[in-house]
């Protein structure tokens, strides 16, 4: 199909957002956020629900186009940046970014795939329950489940295995398959989830994320404490976990690391202090 007919027919599905044909208005689509992954796309598509995903696909299927999906652009290994060919085409999830359903109760909610982490844990504030899957960007839950992001928090928390409860994914044909279920205990069935979990589109496009979630602890605390060698540092995480103190969070920073966080935060003073 030559690129004019391509043109018409991705214009005749009729998606509520047009799609982006312009070189110019693909700069932000076609870069990685560090500039170190940078390709070129055909056009950029920004579905509205799983419906105009699933019409999309199905065409670049037909048609043998190759489709990038693209979450929150945080990734740290090129995988939403196209190749520079400028034969693939982008899939933004960025308009698919509604909350479906919150059930504080259940601790659960349903999410559109390019809500982020914290627009999530902005809506559930007063509802004593919170998203803990932390992995330091503002990431898509749906680019999150892809690519099974983690982070500090899952000492405690898990990680995105732990937390996805089910997912609404469209197949490369089209089809439109839901796994999961919300129930914690049942046996039913091939464990599906977990397949898409990790596979970064290459088995099909996430629309929609079901989450477990977590009470908001009453009380929080945080402290520093420095160590005179690595071995003692990981003796003492070891016997934190055995001791089974209800820690969230460990981190270790080298001395190098910690000059670089001290000079960065201008914490002179504790510098001093440490000396
Ligand atoms: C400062 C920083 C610290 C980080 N620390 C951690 C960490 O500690 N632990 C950790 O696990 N990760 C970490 N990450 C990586 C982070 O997990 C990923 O950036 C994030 O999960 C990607 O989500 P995204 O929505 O931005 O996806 P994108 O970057 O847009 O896409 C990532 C991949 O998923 C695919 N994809 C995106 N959305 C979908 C979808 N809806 N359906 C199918 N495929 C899709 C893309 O094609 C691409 O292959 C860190 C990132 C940053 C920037």
């Amino acid at each position: 199909m030559n690129s004019i007919n391509i043109e018409n027919n991705l214009k005749s599905l009729q998606l509520q957002y047009p799609p982006i044909f312009n070189k110019m208005d693909h700069e932000k689509y076609v870069n990685d956020w560090r500039e170190q992954y940078v390709g070129k796309t055909y056009a950029v598509l920004r579905p509205s629900n799983t419906e105009e995903v699933s019409n999309i696909l199905k065409f670049a299927s037909e048609n043998n186009i190759t489709i990038v999906p693209q979450g929150g652009n945080t990734g740290l290994c090129g995988g939403a940046t196209p190749d520079k060919s400028g034969n693939s085409i982008i899939l933004s999830l960025e308009k698919m970014n509604k909350v479906l359903s919150v059930n504080a109760g259940d601790f659960d909610c349903r999410v559109q795939a390019n809500v982020t982490r914290k627009q999530l844990n902005e809506h559930l504030r007063d509802d004593g329950v919170f998203f803990p899957i932390d992995p330091g960007a503002d990431a898509a839950l749906g680019g999150m489940a892809s690519t099974s992001a983690s982070g500090t928090m899952a000492v405690k928390y898990g990680t995105m295995r732990t937390v996805v409860s089910g997912l609404t994914v469209v197949l490369p044909s089209g089809e439109i398959v839901k796994t999961g279920t919300r129930t914690k205990k049942s046996s039913a069935g091939y464990n599906l989830t977990n397949l898409f979990i990790g596979s970064e589109g290459t088995l099909g496009v996430i629309t929609e994320v079901h989450l477990r979630l977590s009470p908001i602890p009453e009380s929080i605390m945080s402290a520093v404490c420095h160590f005179p060698d690595l071995e003692t540092a990981v003796l003492t995480s070891q016997e934190v976990i055995q001791y089974g103190v209800p820690i969230a969070r460990i981190e270790m920073l080298n001395k190098d690391q910690m000059e670089i966080c001290i000079n960065y935060s201008k914490l002179e003073k504790y510098k001093n202090k440490r000396e």
